[in-house]
């Protein structure tokens, strides 16, 4: 018997407990002081009241032997996925239904897609990052290289001919730098992937966030894209599923690799690996693109991205620079004074109790760099600000 051994080339990940290590301590000696934490990326708001009846409505369907429903397609269901091709069509992406694939959310199927990957492909993963994108690589062992992000570029790198990588990582909105990529941008990536017979993961898990029509929600706005991309989304951040669980990724038909249609692999590996998310969750995924469901969503959205203003404006004012904030629910900013992100994560507790993520737990080029997040409460965020304003 022989472990994986890749599993011992991870990383810990410390930075979370580091934060919360020294937010305990804190609170400790200081037990009087309010804490406000602008570090979450967990929604706060509740599900939209039209998903909680759909719901409701589901589990009294499921209690009744005329409308049980036992083990569902693996792919999702035919009234769920024909939703999420509608909504695709406001943006003239048009996709088959059975292109999208229903899953209990975007992590899982970022780190599942693998399956389908040969090992020797070299991933190329953009630093600073969602730590899901390499963890999933060092697991299986593939050979990664990282592409700079860094305040010269905006923290969107682009395309280097003189670098090879056969699957490529691209989120936008970005986690934790909330940069995001414009057609032209993304248009240089489909180039590249299809100049080199590349695969490009696209994470679009806060698409809802984009505001402008001229930026992308989706890849496959770019031309071409559909013999090159593998979408992923989720309902985590649109609509506060991150304790419901349920998100889709599209994979087109005509992404076909070495002579064979990757579409049928992603088909062969959920129907023999994954029996499919509840019934229950998909008729409240449903929900959300009703007329009533996509109002009540977007009250959610507009209230992070309110809170997000907030955020930026003090940046504005106070000249410091950062990333995100418009279309996104992460502000990346650069931390005052040259500190290092753990200094000012020190610096930001210790003199106003305001609780955010070092950037350096994202990747070396995230060192100096510090991220806040707009998913908390509005009078909270609005108090943080004002204490961040005295404090520079
Ligand atoms: N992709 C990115 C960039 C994220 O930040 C997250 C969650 O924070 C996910 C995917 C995971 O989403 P889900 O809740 O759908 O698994």
């Amino acid at each position: 018997m022989k472990i994986n051994k890749n599993y011992l080339e991870l990383e810990d990940s410390y930075l979370f407990s580091t934060i919360a290590k020294k937010v305990n301590q804190f609170v400790k000696e200081n037990p009087d002081k309010d804490i406000i934490r602008l570090g979450i990326g967990d929604v706060t708001l509740p599900l939209a009241p039209v998903v909680v009846e759909a719901i409701k409505n589901a589990a009294d369907e499921m209690g009744k032997k005329e409308t049980f429903k036992g083990y569902g397609p693996e792919q999702g269901y035919a009234f769920l996925r024909e939703a999420i091709q509608k909504y695709y069509s406001r943006k003239n992406v048009n996709l088959e239904a059975d292109e999208i694939f229903i899953s209990d959310g975007a992590k899982s199927d970022l780190g599942n897609i693998l399956d389908i990957f040969g090992l020797e492909n070299t991933v190329l993963v953009p630093d600073p990052v969602y730590p899901v994108y390499v963890d999933t690589n060092v697991m299986a062992g593939r050979k990664i290289i990282f592409a700079d992000a860094n305040e010269k570029n905006g923290f969107l790198p682009l395309p280097d001919e003189n670098v090879k990588c056969d699957i490529i990582y691209i989120c936008s909105p970005n986690n934790p730098t909330g940069a995001v990529y414009t057609k032209d941008g993304l248009k240089k990536w489909v180039d590249y992937a299809l100049k080199n017979d590349a695969v490009i993961l696209f994470d679009a898990a806060y698409e809802c966030f984009i505001k402008s029509e001229e930026l992308p929600n989706s890849i496959y706005e770019i031309e071409g894209a559909k013999k090159c991309a593998i979408e992923f989304c989720s309902f985590s951040k649109t609509a506060g599923f991150t304790g419901t669980r349920c998100g889709y990724t599209v994979v087109p038909k005509e992404l076909v690799k070495e002579g064979v249609s990757l579409h049928k692999f992603w088909l062969r590996r959920q129907t023999t690996k994954f029996n499919g998310v509840p019934y229950i969750v998909q008729k409240g995924a449903e929900a959300i693109f009703s007329e009533k469901g996509q109002e009540q969503i977007k009250e959610n959205i507009a209230y992070y991205s309110e809170n997000a203003k907030i955020i930026a404006e003090t940046m504005d004012k106070k000249g410091i620079w950062y990333t995100g904030g418009k279309h996104s629910p992460y502000i990346w900013l650069k931390c005052p004074n040259n500190m290092s992100s753990w200094e000012f994560f020190d610096y930001l507790l210790n003199n106003i109790a305001v609780v955010g993520t070092p950037g350096a737990g994202f990747g070396k080029n995230g060192e100096g760099y510090f991220r806040l997040t707009s998913f908390g409460n509005r009078e909270k965020t609005i108090e943080a600000m004002e204490r961040f304003s005295k404090l520079f």
